[in-house]
């Protein structure tokens, strides 16, 4: 029975109090940046002073005079005529020359300022002659808004870079800021979530729950002389709830819970990642008790010996992860913070993270049995709206293999089928459809368009081969019979173990190998001869036979020699030559246990690859009817 279809509750998100306070870090850093600006802003100044105070020091007084306002002069411009004119008549007091400009005084005391074309070459003679002052000068001759104008420019060809740089630094911490803020919002939250909500993974609860029991009472476990667990390590496949584990914990002794995953602490910037390092085991002190979950921790918990590294990045690496060692092993007695871990791959984790006091408890996870896959289905269709009435033992068994987010994937998938199709409600023909898209690794392939029914009546008969030798040797329990095609496969039989045992009888290895076989054998009794579509059939029979023979002491030849012990140089070509024969007898007894059943049969042979033809997809009591000869 599927329970009823209900909401699922996201577990609530407590921001930290001081989530949008800029840590001390950044502050200082805006600070620093300031500062830097301002002081090269301040000497540039000064020295600018200075080498105008020196200039100045080297004038003499009739060009200062000049200097000091030539506007005067310039206010009074004359043709170069007149001041011809005034030379002559030897009426001119003082002369300062800029080039082509010349500002001049005459004897009456009256400024003047014109424009050379010969650049006053002879005014050093005259100076002598009449004896008037001269001096070279060096006078701004524009006008005030000329001035202000190409002022400006020139202060935007000289602070433009320095602006352009202050904005590029200002974009950089604002971005820093509110990346940095936006992880701190993302990282504090109380879970909801507990340790019901896992389903399955029984070992990996009773060990979490004794951190859990510590977590909650600290100072009895401290009271008593009992160290305090700092790491925790969850090793397992993909999506077997090493996440939703440790958030479970931290629901369950309503500690916060703050996610990262190992590339978190790599930065482009040299020494960050530490800084990161230090600053996540600040907030969860603060935030105490609290779980640290470290996702794919092996993205960082290697260390190299540096040896071939020359860009520094590996040794960034060791000294992350040296910080974060130096973190746990700083941990006080009542702190109350746990690192969990999360791996798939735990011979990447480096053993100095696994010394006491550090990643010393390894927790595992595992692929769900049977059971636990049935219970999965019924929790995630108990939150869409599935019809009542689904098997799921059945598809349980079908799953096998999927893992819980597996599972849950699947689900959501045969919803979203039922939306895109205008149902009111998940069906078990919706859930079987999403199973065999995972399973087959695709949706029903545009092949469906191209197969002839010649073809399309040979799958049929393929398929129900298999199904009916696999019912009548009990290979497995048949569930699920399909000609859709996905994927590489034009049609699908799933039979399941009835049993998930780890370990297999001879009578059952037998039984597979025929029921691998019948799809071949199928076609020769219905058609009189057989296709390439047997060949992937052929493939694993033909691995299983070699390994009975070969390597599980099914064999007369070999008797107990298991070739994947004995040394490849003692392997022959005679040892190779038997060995394959025996598979082959092997394979052909198989065949003809095989062809027994299909003729014996032939009328449940027929029935399903008509059933097949019309409906495209068998199982349930349908299917059980037609295999039982009903
Ligand atoms: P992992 O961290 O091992 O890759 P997750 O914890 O992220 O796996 O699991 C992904 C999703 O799969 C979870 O959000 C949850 O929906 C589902 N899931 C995984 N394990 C379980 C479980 N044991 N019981 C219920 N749901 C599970």
């Amino acid at each position: 029975m599927i329970p009823q279809a209900s909401e699922a509750t996201p577990d609530s998100v407590e921001r930290a109090p001081k989530a949008t306070r800029p840590g001390l870090r950044q502050q200082l850093i805006i600070a620093t940046a300031a500062g830097a600006v301002l002081l090269a802003a301040a000497g540039l100044w000064l020295l600018q002073q200075r080498t105008a105070a020196e200039t100045l020091a080297r004038k003499n007084p009739t060009a200062l005079a000049f200097e000091h306002a030539p506007q005067q002069w310039l206010a009074q411009p004359r043709e170069a005529s007149e001041f011809e004119r005034a030379l002559q008549a030897r009426d001119v007091a003082a002369v300062g020359v800029d080039g082509a400009l010349v500002l001049y005084t005459d004897r009456s005391g009256r400024q003047f300022s014109t424009r050379l074309v010969d650049g006053g070459a002879r005014l050093g003679e005259l100076s002598v002659a009449q004896g008037f002052a001269l001096t070279d000068i060096d006078v701004d001759a524009r006008t005030g808004g000329q001035r202000l104008s190409q002022g400006l420019e020139k202060t935007a060809s000289v602070a433009g870079p320095l602006l352009g740089l202050l904005l590029l630094v200002g974009v950089l911490m604002h971005f820093q800021l509110r990346g940095s803020l936006g992880q701190r919002t993302r990282l504090a939250e109380k879970p909801k979530t507990g340790f019901d909500d896992v389903i399955g993974a029984d070992e990996a609860k009773k060990a979490l729950k004794r951190i859990a029991a510590f977590m909650k009472d600290p100072k009895q476990y401290a009271a008593l002389g009992a160290k305090a667990p700092r790491g925790v390590l969850l090793d397992g496949p993909p999506g077997t709830g090493k996440t939703l584990l440790a958030r479970a914990l931290a629901g369950e002794c309503g500690a916060s819970f703050i996610s990262v995953d190992g590339s978190y602490f790599s930065s482009m910037f040299y020494g960050a990642g530490i800084g990161k390092v230090k600053e996540l085991f600040k907030r969860a002190r603060e935030a105490a008790p609290c779980i640290i979950f470290i996702d794919e921790i092996d993205g960082l918990g290697r260390r190299s010996n540096g040896k071939d590294a020359p860009g520094g990045g590996e040794q960034e690496q060791n000294r992350i992860i040296n910080r974060l060692l130096v973190e746990m092993d700083g941990f006080a007695a009542l702190e109350n913070v746990v690192v969990i871990g999360a791996t798939n791959h735990i011979d990447n984790i480096d053993e100095a993270m696994r010394r006491p006091g550090r990643f010393d408890m390894i927790v595992r996870t595992s692929l769900p049995t049977a059971p636990e896959r049935e219970k999965l289905f019924a929790l995630y269709l108990g939150r869409v709206k599935a019809t009542a009435g689904i098997d799921l033992a059945s598809i349980a068994r079908t799953a096998s293999g999927m893992s819980p987010a597996d599972i849950a994937n699947c689900v959501n998938r045969a919803a979203s089928y039922a939306a895109e199709a205008g149902d009111a409600w998940v069906t078990q023909e919706r859930v079987y459809q999403s199973l065999e898209t995972h399973q087959l690794g695709g949706e029903v392939s545009n092949t469906k368009d191209l197969i002839t029914p010649e073809t399309l009546r040979r799958v049929a008969c393929h398929e129900s081969g298999h199904a009916l030798v696999a019912h009548v040797l009990e290979a497995g329990s048949v569930e699920r019979v399909s000609i859709e095609p996905r994927g590489p496969a034009l049609g699908v039989t799933y039979v399941a173990r009835a049993h998930e045992e780890p370990l297999y009888g001879e009578r059952e290895l037998r039984s597979r190998l025929a029921m691998m076989l019948a799809g071949r054998e199928a076609e020769l009794i219905a058609f009189g001869n057989a296709s390439s579509g047997a060949a992937d059939d052929l493939k694993r029979a033909s691995e299983l036979a070699t390994n009975m023979i070969g390597s599980m002491g099914f064999g007369k030849t070999f008797g107990l020699l298991s070739m994947a012990g004995v040394p490849r140089e003692l392997i022959g070509p005679d040892v190779q030559k038997s060995l394959l024969d025996e598979a082959r007898a092997l394979l052909e007894s198989a065949q003809a246990e095989c062809r027994r059943v299909l003729e014996d049969q032939r009328d449940r042979l027929d029935a399903l690859t008509e059933l097949l033809l019309r409906e495209e997809n068998v199982s349930g009591v349908p299917l059980k009817r037609v295999l039982a000869g009903e």
